[in-house]
């Protein structure tokens, strides 16, 4: 099948495909659009069942981080990169430096960074052969931890979705459960705790869990518990796909705002969540806070302050979103699609 017949095929750029038999890489390097500046997203490395599997993450996530930098005002394309493999037994440096050279040969059309299977430090490895990266570990002037920016954008969207469903300005007294308690969910339970919210957590790591129930009195319910608490927010910060036809109908909570990517298994649960009367806060939109911190990797001048200052922004993006989906009974996930897609149609109408 070709690339052109992929179900995520979506008028992409580029798919290079990456092939070095010493190593023994395998990647695919997706660039979906350019029109807002050079294509940014991570670098997964992942087990797939097959290349046709691989070809099919690579192009719906840089797709995705497409929208994602539309959407956060950011002047980036999107692309992401997949390399064929278990991170656990096949990473090496020598695989890392090879996928690095074929960045390099793209000469700055993509920029890469960490995702699933790939951490900053094996960014820093990709950096000695490429200058198309951002989100370093180690080396060079970097602009650290994604993770307490996007937290506090998902904070921020928060609030939103509060204002928009509920008319208050404060999160007061409300009741947030949290799935994950990891780097972005151990940051919001912070933001939350000092915004007086009251916490229900869970995480399958028990120490993750005992921080934020020692630290900032969460109550801590088992994984299977935390869908159905009687509870205002529900706010997914672990894996995606959690939003689906078994976890829907446990749902009590009336708004749903969290970290994690991709967090509809499909988009009509988008419209299952609508039905059932539950305002979904786009993922995408709400967790551009780390994207926002590292794309200044490759945008220069980082001034962290003002950083902090642009996560605000994130209340008015998703305000919007909703409030247009609202107005025009629409979804608010398609909303969101459809005000990147015209975003990125202006920004190629205005270099005509
Ligand atoms: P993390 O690995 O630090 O935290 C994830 C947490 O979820 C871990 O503590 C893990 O034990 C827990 N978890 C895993 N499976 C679980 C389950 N079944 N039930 C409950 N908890 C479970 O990752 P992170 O950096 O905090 O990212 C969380 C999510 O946010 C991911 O989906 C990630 O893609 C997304 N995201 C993160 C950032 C960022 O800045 N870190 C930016 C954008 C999106």
């Amino acid at each position: 099948m070709s690339v052109f017949d992929n179900r995520e095929y979506d008028n992409h750029e580029q798919v290079l495909f990456c092939r070095d038999e010493e190593p023994g890489l395998f990647a695919i390097i997706a660039i979906h659009d350019t029109t807002l500046g050079p294509a940014a997203g991570g670098t997964r490395m992942w087990t797939y069942a097959s290349a046709e599997e691989a070809l099919t993450d690579a192009l719906r996530l840089s797709r995705a981080m497409s929208y994602k930098n539309a959407l956060a005002d950011l002047p980036l394309g999107g692309g992401k990169s997949v390399i064929l493999g278990d991170s656990n037994r096949d990473k090496n440096e020598k695989i890392l430096t090879s996928f690095a050279r074929f960045v390099q040969g793209l000469g700055g059309q993509i920029y890469v960074a960490e995702d699933v299977g790939i951490s900053c430090n094996d960014v820093d490895v990709i950096a000695k052969e490429s200058d198309y990266v951002f989100g370093l570990g180690k080396t060079g002037a970097c602009t650290g931890d994604p993770s307490p920016f996007t937290a506090r954008g998902c904070f921020h969207s928060m609030r939103a979705a509060v204002k928009h469903k509920f008319g208050r300005d404060s999160l007061e007294g409300l009741k947030v459960a949290i799935q994950g308690v990891g780097n972005v969910g151990r940051c919001l339970c912070q933001d939350l705790h000092e915004a007086g919210v009251e916490l229900i957590v869970a995480d399958v790591n028990p120490e993750a869990v005992a921080y934020v129930v020692e630290s900032l009195g969460a109550k801590a319910v088992t994984p299977d518990e935390i869908y159905d608490q009687d509870v205002d927010i529900f706010s997914p910060c672990a894996m995606g796909g959690i939003l689906n036809d078994d976890t829907i109908p446990q749902l009590k909570a009336v708004i749903i705002v969290g970290g994690a990517n991709n967090q509809l298994l499909q988009p009509r649960h988008g419209e299952m969540l609508h039905n059932k009367g539950i305002l979904y806060a786009p993922d995408y939109v709400v967790n551009a806070g780390g994207m926002i911190n590292a794309s200044y990797d490759i945008l220069g001048q980082y001034d962290v302050d003002a950083v902090w200052e642009r996560m605000k922004g994130l209340y008015d993006a998703t305000f919007r979103i909703l409030e247009v989906a609202k107005k025009e009974d629409r979804f608010p996930h398609e909303v969101a699609d459809d005000l990147a897609r015209q975003k990125i149609a202006a920004g190629r109408k205005s270099k005509k």
